[in-house]
């Protein structure tokens, strides 16, 4: 049964070197393999304790952050933000295919960075990126490690003092709408569309995959998404031990 999957290989590695213009769609799951938790699995972070009053949910909104930027960054320092890890197979597949010319966007859910870190250049990280951080009220840029190794419980500007955010996309925020103009045009024009590690619960991933018109459309995910019925082929497995299988 874990292995199924491997019958279907050799169709995947035909799909994937053959396409010219693929977008890949990935969310939380495409990490699981660098040791980053999902939001949803049964050892998400939803269904582990958030050590706080507060559910992840509610600590990662808007409203929340401006109520309680404290709260919001022990939960989001202590949760969320995982330098220590490192790309896997999947993200470097997937750079190997762009280094390749068969590539034509990476859109990922995920705002830990990795795609770029395995050395993709065409990736639009439609949450957001925690390496990206500025201040609210200046607008100044600061990375990741100011976040992470000042003293103070609420990251402030050294400028106007401030309060610094991650320019990653909270709930009740909206997204970056010529990114996703640019992504919805990239779909339509791509040849093959592989989704991965993704519920496809959230919009707007839901919505991106209905403007696929191409050939193939192909799914690689541990556990069913709620649009298994688009696609044109369905693997369940890990993405990084699949897309290595491919030795691409
Ligand atoms: P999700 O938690 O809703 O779903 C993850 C899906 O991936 C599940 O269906 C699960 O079965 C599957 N999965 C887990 N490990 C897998 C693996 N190794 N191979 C294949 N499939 C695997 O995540 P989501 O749909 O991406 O949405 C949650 C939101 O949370 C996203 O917007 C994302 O920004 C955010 N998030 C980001 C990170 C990160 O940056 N690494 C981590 C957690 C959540
Ligand atoms: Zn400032």
């Amino acid at each position: 049964m874990e292995t199924e999957w491997k019958q279907q290989i050799e169709t995947l590695r035909e799909i994937l070197v053959n396409s010219e213009r693929l977008v890949f769609l990935g969310g939380a799951g495409v990490s699981t393999e660098s040791g980053i938790p999902d939001y949803r699995s049964a050892s998400g972070l939803y269904n582990q304790d958030s050590g706080e009053f507060y559910s992840g949910a509610t600590i990662l909104s808007h409203s929340f952050f401006m109520k309680h930027p404290d709260i919001f960054y022990r939960y989001y320092k202590g949760k969320l933000i995982h330098k220590e890890a490192k790309p896997n197979r999947a993200h470097e597949v997937l750079a190997n295919l762009e280094a390749d010319n068969h590539v034509s966007l990476i859109i990922t859910q995920n705002i830990d960075g990795l795609h770029e870190l395995a050395g993709s250049k065409l990736v639009y990280d439609i949450h957001g990126n925690m390496y990206r951080n500025y201040c609210i009220d200046c607008n100044k840029e600061y990375e990741l490690d100011y976040i992470i190794n000042t003293e103070k419980e609420v990251p402030r500007c050294n400028v106007c003092g401030g309060i610094i955010r991650p320019d990653v996309v909270l709930y009740e925020e909206g997204l970056d709408s010529e990114l996703l103009q640019d992504a919805i045009r990239k779909i339509s024009l791509a040849d093959t569309m592989l989704v991965g590690g993704t519920s496809l619960e959230v919009n707007p991933a839901r919505g991106l995959v209905q403007y696929f018109t191409g050939k193939n459309l192909v799914f690689i995910n541990l556990e069913a998404t709620g649009m298994d019925q688009w696609a044109t082929m369905i693997i369940r497995g890990k993405i990084g031990e699949v897309l290595d299988a491919t030795g691409l």
